[in-house]
């Protein structure tokens, strides 16, 4: 990777001004626009909180529009930590965000103001606030002479502040405990951004349709950071909602330059617009090559990460649209380290090769007592740099563990959750079971809720899932362990069935299983729900629903 400093987003837009940044349901917004709006809230910000403050945490609550960019150019270009909040999430855990990090202010569009108010009310403390009336939304499409520019550019920080000061914090789903904010600093950005930018040959002339949560690292740093970088557009759609993207996927109200080039999405979002196309496009042949030759012509690249992609769904998605999704590995911690390359086999249920900058090893821990650094072995060890095909013929299954400029820098005010995570040698620990395979890794699972341990047999629950999901009665389900006093821990699998007025047949369904996977992997327990309960990432809480589900909850019912 080219070694060119550290450049915050907003400093990059210099070398963009006349393109459009992006395109929301109030407009097209021009770098220039976006950066000098921004620049006017960082004053804001430092009247509020003070000329003298650096590195305050300051959370905002934006919709998924140009303000929510305003805001974090701002915290950016004030020398501040930018904390994006979720406007979907409920006032107490906004509340539990703002006093964790201990925010020394709150933007706010006008639209979340009263949600401001009763995030405020339970912190139980008045928060310093700054409200972004709608005007803020509207393109304004400023002119300003390059003297103008260089001297509002004045009021904001040197670029050698860059170098050594953090810049946002983003809070894990806290599956097991609560959520921790995970700090990343300006030079980690920098990293995850760039490795992207080079796997998936971002250019300029990108046009992306983002329709993901702007609260985690899929959606801000993958989705929106990555085409801001390179001054390319960003048409931010204000929810997911499938007939809207297909909408967008399809215009032809736009110039050949406009059309979007570029999606992400999260695999229940892949899923949801298979379905809208089956609904709506999918009846007719007419209809049917209609998208197909669209969808292929204009798109460069479609990608999928945050949870495993099914392989029905790789299909399916390659059917209507000619496209064959490429899958990537990640989390908040390390930004996305495993994709498949672009020119590489887009081998379904396989998460690709290292990222430039990232090194990997594959380990076993042995257990060590309480307190103390864990020791491990190392099983097998790689690098963006060192990767070849020379790996072809390794089969390794190990504990992911990772070492880059890309790894955050710790969890706020949480050293000893911080020092459990990374080995003594300096290497993060993931906390997920990988398997390298013919030159691609695979990801089998977060140890703690998708690695049944049953009998001796440490079983894959997302390798289970996406057999299910095969079967043409099933359209979700998802497979954890439960306790057993006889195997330590069995398979158990909660369907939702294609057609909620049918039920299935559980001796077919088990034969059905048994022709497709190892005897010992068959879910023993299993029960049908209405709906999955999946959060914005479409990641079902495997070790609270287990609970749920196997107590004789009401909302399921026993197969
Ligand atoms: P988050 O930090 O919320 O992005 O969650 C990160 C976790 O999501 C990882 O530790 C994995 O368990 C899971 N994950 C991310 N990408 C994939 C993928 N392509 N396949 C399977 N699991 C994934």
């Amino acid at each position: 990777m080219e070694n060119r400093g550290i450049i915050p987003a907003h400093r990059i837009a210099l070398q963009h001004l006349d393109r459009v940044a992006i395109k929301d349901s109030h407009g097209s917004h021009t770098y220039l626009d976006v950066l000098l709006k921004a620049i006017k809230l960082s004053n804001m910000i430092k009247s509020s909180i003070g000329l003298e403050k650096n590195q305050e945490r300051i959370g905002f609550l934006c919709p998924n529009d140009s303000t929510y960019v305003i805001s974090q150019w701002a915290c950016w270009a004030a020398g501040h930590i930018a904390v994006p909040l979720s406007p979907v999430h409920p006032p107490s855990l906004l509340g539990y965000y703002v006093k964790d990090c201990d925010a020394a202010l709150i933007i706010a569009s006008q639209s979340h103001s009263q949600l401001l108010n009763a995030v405020q009310e339970t912190v139980g403390q008045d928060i310093k606030s700054v409200i972004l009336e709608e005007s803020w939304q509207q393109t304004i499409n400023q002119n300003v002479t390059p003297t103008q520019l260089k001297s509002i550019l004045c009021d904001t920080k040197p670029m050698e502040f860059y170098h050594n000061s953090d810049a946002m914090m983003l809070y894990t789903s806290g599956t097991t405990g609560k959520p921790k904010g995970v700090l990343l600093s300006h030079k980690n950005i920098d990293a995850q951004v760039r490795m992207l930018i080079e796997v998936w040959e971002w250019s300029k002339k990108d046009v992306i349709v983002h329709a993901l949560p702007l609260h985690h690292t899929h959606g801000v740093i993958n989705a929106l950071l990555c085409p801001l970088y390179v001054g390319a557009s960003c048409i931010m759609l204000p929810k997911f909602d499938s007939k809207a993207i297909w909408e967008n996927f399809l215009n032809t109200n736009v110039s050949q330059e406009e059309k979007p080039t570029l999606f992400m999405g999260v695999p229940t979002m892949y899923s949801k617009l298979l379905s809208h196309y089956d609904s709506t496009y999918g009846e007719t042949q007419r209809k049917r090559e209609y998208v197909k030759a669209s969808i292929s012509n204009n798109f460069r690249v479609m990608i999928s990460g945050s949870a495993a992609l099914p392989e029905p769904v790789f299909y399916k998605w390659k059917a209507a649209t000619g496209i064959e999704i490429v899958e990537r590995y990640g989390m908040t911690e390390i930004g996305s380290v495993l994709s498949i390359p672009l020119e590489g086999e887009r081998r379904p249920g396989y998460v690709g090769v290292p990222s430039p900058g990232v090194s990997i090893r594959l380990a076993e821990f042995q257990s060590s007592p309480l307190g103390s650094k864990a020791n491990y072995q190392i099983l097998f060890e790689t690098s963006y740099d060192q990767f070849s095909k020379d790996y072809a013929n390794d089969k390794v299954v190990g504990d992911l563990l990772i070492k880059g400029p890309n790894v955050f820098k710790c969890y706020w005010n949480k050293p000893e959750a911080t020092a459990k995570d990374f080995t003594a040698d300096g290497w993060f620990r993931t906390g997920d079971s990988v398997q390298f395979d013919n030159g691609y890794f695979k990801i089998l699972g977060r140890l703690s809720a998708d690695i049944i341990k049953s009998g001796g047999f440490k079983i894959s629950a997302l390798e289970i899932e996406t057999h299910l999901l095969g079967h043409p009665e099933i359209a979700d389900c998802t497979v954890f362990g439960i306790p057993d006093v006889t195997w330590g821990q069995k398979v158990a699998a909660v369907l939702v069935l294609a057609n909620p007025e049918m039920s299935i047949d559980l001796i077919a369904l088990k034969q059905w299983c048994k022709e497709r996977m190892a005897p010992y992997i068959v879910p023993s327990e299993w029960r049908i729900y209405s709906e999955l309960p999946r959060n914005a990432l479409g990641k079902v809480n495997k070790v609270e629903f287990a609970k749920v589900a196997f107590n004789n909850n009401p909302g399921s019912s026993k197969l």
